[in-house]
């Protein structure tokens, strides 16, 4: 794969000399502020990999402990490429968007096949793995081999948008083409990985949203955004999506010591191949313990008779306010009918731990698990 570094258009009274000056500050604030993250400890490709791309719609604060747990147990692409499906779901727990650890573990599973156990620094290879698009090809080869690729996210769109000026909305249509090719422009010959996190990092740090500290900006000098007094309107307001609230009702259904644990289809949907207690939303003035009812049928084929509730749960899926209100209930008849689920198990409550499960499900089986809040399961 190779790419023409593209001329730079650059502000007005900038030179190759400001941007040497620009690279130089950057890496040298870099060396003396950046964080002791796990994913830091070396450059080893497969870290960084598993690293970023948890990082992708993720903070660092929830990455860092999940990061850990995945590389202690899965510590090398083969260790991951030969790993159950079920396991990898279960290390991703907490992250959400699933579809980012099936897209893993199906590229080290190619990797291996094609490549062994040593990472490749090939573009071209890593360019056509699932899941790899430009910011993961460019963070992984940039840190890993130190090729000269450039890489765009949120913190680094924003300290580029603001240093050079740029009005118009980074995130879309020319906008987005102008900071690819910024980000390009920009990137020094050498340690080109560190500059790109060096621009993450401030981003992350000083360049912040709202009320960015220029005072202690390594770029001050040189940015655009301060010298106009623009850092707060680049980069331009997004406005924020419109929340469509959905109340759901959830039907832990129990046969003596157990409960019905369901596995969600893998062929489609969110949470594929994960486990959950039945839930859907209630249609509009449904009753709680109606709707309990009518979603164990639907859901499952089982008669159930409703009990008190055992916990409520908000979460936001996307565009979407959820309100999850869980009952508890006894079997009454039937037997379970795979359709809306792939198919099921009756578990105990200390066995719940052991299934991956959606955030909001981890909340519900948390409270399940606990002896005081359902003593009749222990
Ligand atoms: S001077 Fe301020 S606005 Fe400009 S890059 Fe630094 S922190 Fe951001």
């Amino acid at each position: 794969m190779k790419r023409q570094t593209p001329k730079a258009k650059l502000p007005h009274g900038w030179s190759g000399r400001t941007l040497a000056g620009i690279r130089t500050k950057l890496l040298n604030w870099f060396d003396k502020h950046k964080r002791d993250l796990p994913w830091r400890k070396n450059r080893d490709a497969y870290r960084i990999w598993v690293s970023e791309v948890m990082l992708q719609q993720t903070t660092v604060a929830a990455v860092e402990p999940a990061f850990e747990r995945f590389v202690k147990a899965l510590p090398t692409v083969e260790a991951l490429a030969k790993a159950d499906e079920q396991l990898v779901l279960k290390l991703w727990e907490g992250l959400g968007y699933y579809r980012r650890a099936r897209h893993l573990h199906a590229a080290a599973k190619a990797l291996m096949k094609d490549h062994g156990a040593k990472l490749p620094d090939d573009p071209d290879v890593w360019a056509k793995l699932p899941g790899v698009g430009r910011y993961i090809l460019g963070a992984v080869l940039s840190q890993a081999f130190d090729r000269r690729l450039p890489i765009v996210e949120a913190n680094s769109q924003r300290v580029l948008a603001r240093l050079f000026g740029y009005r118009a909305d980074p995130r879309e249509g020319e906008g987005k083409a102008w900071v690819w090719n910024t980000a390009e422009v920009i990137l020094p010959e050498k340690r080109a990985g560190d500059f790109n996190q060096a621009l993450m990092e401030l981003g992350a740090l000083v360049c912040v949203p709202a009320s960015p500290e220029c005072g202690k900006c390594p770029l001050s000098a040189n940015c655009i955004a301060k010298r106009n007094g623009l850092q707060e309107a680049i980069p331009p307001k997004k406005k924020p999506p419109e929340l469509t609230t959905v109340d759901e009702v959830g039907v832990v259904i129990r046969d003596g010591k157990k409960l019905l644990l369901c596995q969600r289809p893998g062929d489609a949907g969110r949470w594929q191949n994960m486990w959950e207690v039945p839930h859907a939303p209630r249609a509009d003035g449904e009753d709680i313990d109606d709707a309990a009812v009518r979603v164990a049928k639907e859901l499952t084929g089982l008669d159930v008779e409703i009990g008190p509730e055992v916990l409520t749960i908000k979460h936001s899926v996307t565009r979407y306010s959820i309100t999850l209100v869980c009952v508890e209930a006894t079997l009454a008849g039937g037997t379970f009918a795979a359709g809306a689920y792939a198919k099921a198990k009756w578990v105990k409550p200390t066995e719940l731990a052991e299934y991956p499960v959606s955030s909001p499900q981890r909340k519900l089986m948390t409270a399940l698990a606990n002896p005081s809040r359902q003593r009749p399961l222990f």
